[in-house]
């Protein structure tokens, strides 16, 4: 056996390597349950992990045990701990597919999500009594789908014996057709009637689909007068779900509903710093802080971010530092943040001390002029609005004054260092704020 134990302490390292990027702290209490006849099995602590494992790791773990060994082999992951049993003799309690990374630990909360995270934590502690429904909502990376794997692991954890299903609205509606499909409505509808916790992810898929959204209504009642918990998420709040039914819409306002907004430059640094101690990384203050500048609006392009400087520091063999950040994601833009013009406004008259009636009037000297035409080089470069637009917030000028004011400054921002100092200056204020 300690044979078996070094090889196999071998065989992670050679995984941190080859797939830096799905590599975790916990690889290291991962046990080896067999190791015979060109078969390792590999015991981790529950059946998620152990899909997650299959999923995303798998390859890497055939490789390094192949190359480690010198012979084919096969690998597999088994949980340790055995299924919880069901409590719907009827159905057998498919065991959770849920993300091992999402959990409440390894949520970061901010000011954004705070009330988000606190109401999800009650759901999972007493399901079905404090607010049902919940609803949940923000625009995309923001971590709604890692919440409601929280609460699902959480609640199963809690109660072992209820019955959590969790499913993405796709999944929900396709169940629903290849259901009427193949004549088991029936079944289909005491399976998702039930259970003890429904949380169902997207809910805004169930636009233009009549009849998905009246099975839903119908579940949604059920479960409801049986106090059973119901979580949903969308990617915006109930009132703009238009094109839903309104007696649904009108539900999902009963219980509570929280949103999710995009998170601080403080809370952004946090989760850059988790997710990197999630693979066991070391993140250097200022790259943190730089990836938390430089990407602003969704956090999975946050961790996207910090997986190219990884995987730019392992090709090139460099040592992860704010040059190497730099030259790895310099020429990513994060567009999806949106900042306004008057914050554009706002930060230019500051820090030039002119008004914003100066700005909008005809004066044409230098010390206004230039100002001017740095809002609308801003306006341009960090937000979506049209040429137009930008003019008319800066005195009504038309888009050929835009323009011209662009690429004077942007001559300005390659030729004159004092202009490019003020410009690197200004968008850190801008996009920092
Ligand atoms: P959504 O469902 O809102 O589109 P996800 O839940 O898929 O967003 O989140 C995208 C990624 O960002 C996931 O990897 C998730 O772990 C991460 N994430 C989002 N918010 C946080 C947070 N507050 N702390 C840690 N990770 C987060
Ligand atoms: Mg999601």
């Amino acid at each position: 056996m300690p044979d078996t134990a070094r090889i196999f302490a071998e065989i992670i390292d050679l995984v941190k390597t080859l797939d830096p990027t799905n590599t975790r702290r916990w690889f290291d209490d991962l046990v080896v349950l067999q190791f015979a006849h060109g078969l390792l099995e590999i015991g981790c602590p529950d059946e998620a992990t152990a899909q997650f494992l299959t999923d995303t790791c798998r390859s890497a773990f055939t490789k390094a045990a192949q190359n480690t060994t010198g012979h084919l082999v096969t690998v597999k992951f088994s949980p340790t701990v055995a299924k919880i049993p069901s409590t719907t003799a009827s159905k057998p309690n498919q065991a959770l597919k849920v993300h091992p990374d999402y959990t409440f630990e390894n949520f970061v909360v901010g000011p954004a999500n705070r009330l988000a995270h606190a109401s999800c934590i009650a759901v999972s502690h007493s399901p079905g009594t404090t607010y049902n429904p919940l609803f949940l909502y923000g625009s995309v990376g923001l971590g709604k789908t890692h919440l409601l794997h929280a609460v699902c692991r959480e609640t199963q954890t809690k109660f072992s014996n209820a019955f959590v299903r969790f499913l993405s609205c796709e999944q929900f509606v396709n169940a629903f057709i290849s259901a009427i499909e193949k004549g088991t409505l029936p079944e289909f509808q005491r399976h998702c009637r039930s259970v003890d916790m429904l949380v169902i992810d997207d809910v805004q898929f169930l636009r233009e689909r009549e009849h998905s959204q009246e099975e839903f209504f119908h579940t949604f009642n059920t479960l409801y007068n049986n106090r059973k918990q119901i979580v949903l998420t969308a990617d915006c709040a109930p009132a703009e779900l238009s094109s839903l039914e309104d007696r649904l819409v009108s539900r999902f306002k009963w219980g509570l509903v929280a949103r999710l907004d995009a998170p601080s430059y403080e809370t952004r640094i946090a989760i850059i710093q988790k997710k990197a101690h999630l693979r066991g990384l070391e993140i250097p203050e200022p790259v943190a802080e730089y990836i938390a500048r430089k990407v602003q609006a969704n956090i999975r392009e946050l961790e996207g971010a910090l997986t190219i400087i990884y995987a730019t520091a392992k090709t090139t063999g460099d040592k992860i530092s704010l040059e190497l950040a730099k030259r790895a994601i310099g020429s990513v833009v994060d567009v999806a943040r949106t900042i306004t013009i008057s914050e554009i406004i706002d930060a230019v008259t500051g820090y030039y001390d002119v008004r914003l009636t100066d700005l909008q009037s005809k004066k044409r000297s230098q010390s206004i002029a230039l100002p001017r035409q740095i809002c609308m080089f801003l306006a341009r470069s960090l937000t979506r609005h049209s040429l137009e637009e930008i003019g008319g917030h800066l005195g009504g000028r038309d888009h050929t004054t835009v323009l011209h004011a662009c690429s004077k400054i942007k001559e300005l921002q390659q030729n004159d260092p004092q202009t490019n100092a003020q410009l690197t200056e200004l968008t850190e204020k801008i996009t920092k704020s």
